[in-house]
């Protein structure tokens, strides 16, 4: 599996700049706001900004987009800063905030004011909204917006020494009221909150707009692409004005490419923290969540993701990605790196009723079929045995190899056996199989070269590890909650089952973060929070095979 990516639109126009000469180094920016967690959209971001800047021996830099303070925490910056680690990616000594600018964005708003370009409106915000107009109607000029460039510097620098409370008055860039791009209609520059800021302290008042604060952070760094989603492109022309205003030494390009959207996922921020705080799930890194805590947590290689978002390329398309598509990449990682290990999930014990009373044999088993080098571990196999509660069938079509009365199955790395009996309790339900196994047919060394249809795994009740295993499931019912209203409404009943298993004795030796394929079964991992020694806790990362594949595929091209 590689990770080659082929040369997309963004690939290519930074290729020609380079060609070109436009530019010598190549110089990228990440910028999260820290009012959240990362989610499977910024892996995107991280691995484009990243990725385009490294293969082309440029810089990447980590800017945390902080112009919002009360929303932001430092929690939100130190996981950021973890997930990008964690993927990866590192910006060296380029950590930087857009609060590290506030200073430079006081000087270059006060060099707009100074042009022309910027005005103090005192306008209610209310009354704002009331005069930009609508998409049909253009705005009105507010009556502040002809102030002299002495009065607006005056009241700027009295903005910011405190002397006003919130919203008595607002820094507007001066532009056209009437453009058809409601994004040009004398958009804000700076608003006065007196609140403490996560990095700055208490050190402002005024804080900066995002568009503002964004284009100037990138001249700022020397940033040469841009790359942000779609929804920026009618920012795209406010942008290029403040570039053309202030003209700083290096202009920036920004350039806009579609955002990955996961199926039956949510990824706003808003949504996602809406599951949390009203305890639809654990946390931020509940492993059903799409955030790379999250993922992390359940189990999710590194290259699978890196890989998934290769493969979903960067377009200009909105797409939604099948969550098949991203369980692949997780189960090509894995399949390659994991050893294979035997857990029974659904318990059923069987008794070997020929087997004697105290007898113990360690069976030789293969810890990677196609990877011999990784070699063989021992199993300890004796009288009683637990097999997993499927793998018997009491009226069993003709078709069904595994275990049923009067039928015979291949204990893997161990004995064919037969079942003789079976034992019931008061309600009638099958709680024990009486079985008898053939001594013969002991695998690699059996004398006897007798065949079975079926094999299936088991582990030594005496020696079995108890743990609780975390079944996952998608967390919505339809391919893209993003398009309900109420989210609520489509919400995954049985997104988690809890269910308690028998493990092979190597697995109390598990470390935390290396998964094993549990045969027949899927991939699993201690989990990072909850598993100890003692009490084992362990997540499915991923089944086997992909039991949804059909149904999404159906409900995607329903989509459309
Ligand atoms: P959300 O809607 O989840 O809050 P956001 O865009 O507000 O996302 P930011 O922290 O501002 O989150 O995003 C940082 C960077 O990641 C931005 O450049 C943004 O364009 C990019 N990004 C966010 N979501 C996606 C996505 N789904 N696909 C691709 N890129 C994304
Ligand atoms: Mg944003």
């Amino acid at each position: 599996m590689s990770e080659t990516p082929s040369r997309d639109f963004i690939r290519q126009i930074i290729h020609d700049d380079l060609e070109s000469g436009k530019h010598s180094e190549i110089v990228t920016r990440f910028p999260p706001e820290p009012n959240g967690h990362l989610h499977i959209g910024h892996v995107m971001s991280i691995c484009l900004n990243f990725g385009v800047a490294a293969e082309n021996g440029g810089r990447t830099y980590l800017r945390l987009d902080d112009t919002n303070p009360g929303k932001e925490s430092k929690e939100y910056v130190d996981a950021i800063k973890n997930d990008v680690h964690w993927l990866g990616f590192d910006w060296e000594d380029r950590l930087t905030h857009a609060s590290d600018y506030f200073g430079e964005l006081y000087e270059s708003a006060s060099r707009l004011i100074e042009s022309g370009g910027a005005y103090v409106d005192s306008l209610s915000a209310d009354e704002i909204r009331e005069h930009r107009g609508t998409l049909t109607e253009p705005g009105r000029n507010s009556p502040y917006r002809d102030r002299s460039v002495e009065e607006n510097m005056d009241l700027f620098r009295r903005m910011r020494e405190g002397e006003f409370g919130d919203g008595e008055h607002v820094l507007r860039a001066r532009i056209d009221m009437s453009s058809p791009n409601m994004n040009l209609r004398d958009p804000a520059l700076y608003r006065i909150r007196h609140i403490e800021h996560q990095n700055a302290g208490d050190e402002w008042c005024i804080y900066p707009m995002y568009d503002f604060a964004h284009t100037m952070s990138d001249a700022y760094e020397h940033i040469t692409h841009s790359l942000c989603t779609l929804e920026f492109e009618d920012h795209r022309p406010l942008y290029d004005w403040f570039l053309d205003q202030l003209e700083p030494p290096h202009r920036p390009r920004q350039i806009e490419f579609s955002r990955l959207n996961l199926a039956y996922a949510v990824t706003s921020k808003r949504k996602l923290n809406a599951l949390v705080e009203e305890g639809i799930v654990s946390g931020w890194d509940d492993p059903r969540m799409p955030t790379i805590a999250g993922m992390r947590r359940r189990g999710y290689p590194v290259a699978s993701l890196r890989e998934f978002v290769a493969r979903a390329g960067v377009t200009k398309k909105d797409k939604l990605i099948e969550m098949g598509v991203m369980e692949n990449c997780v189960r090509e990682t894995l399949g390659e790196q994991a050893e294979r290990r035997m857990g029974v999930l659904r318990p059923l014990k069987v008794v070997l009723t020929n087997y004697a009373q105290d007898q113990v044999e360690m069976m030789e088993a293969m810890n990677h079929p196609a990877r011999p080098e990784l070699g063989t571990r021992e199993m300890p196999f004796s009288r009683e045995l637990y097999i997993e509660r499927d793998d018997f069938m009491e009226d069993a079509p003709r078709k069904f190899f595994r275990l049923k009365p009067g039928g015979e199955v291949r204990l893997r790395f161990g004995y064919i056996i037969r079942c003789d009996d079976i034992v019931r309790n008061e309600s009638g339900e099958v709680v024990e199989l009486h079985c008898s196994y053939d001594p013969d047919t002991r695998s690699g060394t059996g004398s006897s070269d007798r065949k079975v249809k079926g094999t299936i795994h088991w582990v030594s009740c005496e020696h079995a590890i108890d743990a609780s295993v975390r079944l996952y499931d998608r967390l919505f019912t339809v391919v893209n909650p993003n398009a309900e209203s109420d989210f609520h409404s489509v919400l995954n009943a049985q997104s988690l089952e809890t269910v308690e298993a028998k493990l092979e004795p190597s697995l109390g030796e598990l470390p935390v973060g290396q998964a094993v394929q549990f045969e027949r079964l899927g991939y699993f991992c201690a989990d990072e929070k909850d598993d100890a020694p003692a009490a084992r806790v362990l997540n499915r990362i991923v089944t086997l095979r992909d039991s949804w594949a059909k149904l999404e595929k159906q409900a995607m091209q329903e989509q459309g």
